[in-house]
C-alpha cells in the first residue's frame, strides 16, 4: 500500500509535481476534464475526477483531447479494477487511441499469454511482444511514440502508421506498423490529425498524468 496516497500502488500519487518535458502538452493533470470532451460534440467529459485521478463513469461515453495531433509521445498511466468474475474482453477493458483511430488496448491481462487483443496490443492486430502487467489494482504506465500514417497529395496512403510502446519501462512494440485503423475509430479522415481518446469500456478504468509532446517522426 502507498502510504502517500493509499493507493495500491507503490509509485506515489502524480501531484503535478513530477518532471515532464518542457515541450509535453499536459492533458490531465489530476485536477480536472478541461482538455476533454465527450466524443462526437463539444459536451463536457462526463467521468468522474477525484484524489489525481479521471475514472470511467460507464455508459458516459469515450473522452476525446480538445487538442488533435499527428506524430507524437503520450505518457498515460492507467489502474484497472479487479473483476476476478469476469474473464477475457470483460475484465477491466478501456483503450488508449492514438489520432482517435489506433488503440492500444488497455485490459487486466495479467498472467497472461498476451495476444493481440490483450492488454498492450494494437487491438486486434499486433500482439504486445511480451506480457508486462502489472496486477489490478496497480498504477501502471504506457509511454507511447506514433508516427502517423502518411499520404500523397491524391490522399493515396503512401507509408502505414507506426507506434512503439513502453509498458511499466519494458519495450512491447519497436516502430511496428499499424496497416489499418482498430476499430471504433472516430471518422474516416485519416490523414488528418486526431485526439487522444480513453475508452468507456463499460468498467471503471483510472487515468492520471496524461501528457503529449507533439512531433514530426
Ligand atoms: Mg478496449
Amino acid at each position: 500500500m502507498c502510504i502517500k496516497c493509499e493507493c495500491s500502488s507503490p509509485t506515489p500519487l502524480y501531484k503535478g509535481s513530477e518532471p515532464i518535458p518542457a515541450d509535453a502538452i499536459v492533458l490531465f493533470d489530476g485536477k480536472d476534464l478541461s482538455n476533454w470532451v465527450k466524443r462526437g460534440s463539444d459536451d463536457p467529459a462526463e467521468w468522474k475526477v477525484q484524489n489525481g485521478y479521471m475514472e470511467v463513469v460507464p455508459g458516459t461515453g469515450d473522452i476525446v483531447s480538445k487538442q488533435k495531433f499527428y506524430d507524437c509521445q503520450l505518457h498515460v498511466e492507467f489502474w484497472l479494477p479487479l473483476m476476478a468474475d469476469a474473464r477475457g474482453q470483460a475484465r477491466a477493458n478501456s483503450g488508449v487511441y492514438l489520432q482517435g483511430r489506433y488503440e492500444v488496448q488497455v485490459l487486466d491481462s495479467y498472467g497472461l499469454d498476451s495476444r493481440d487483443d490483450d492488454c498492450g496490443g494494437i487491438y486486434k492486430l499486433v500482439a504486445p511482444m511480451v506480457n508486462a502487467c502489472r496486477p489490478p489494482e496497480h498504477w501502471q504506465t504506457y509511454d507511447i511514440l506514433f508516427r502517423a500514417p502518411r499520404f500523397n497529395e491524391h490522399g493515396v496512403k503512401i507509408e502505414a502508421a507506426r507506434i512503439s510502446v513502453l509498458h511499466n519501462g519494458v519495450w512491447i512494440h519497436n516502430n511496428v506498423e499499424i496497416h489499418q485503423p482498430t476499430g471504433g475509430e472516430i471518422d474516416h479522415n485519416y490523414a488528418e490529425p486526431g485526439p487522444i481518446l480513453l475508452q468507456d469500456h463499460g468498467d471503471p478504468i483510472r487515468y492520471r498524468n496524461v501528457w503529449v509532446r507533439s512531433l514530426c517522426l
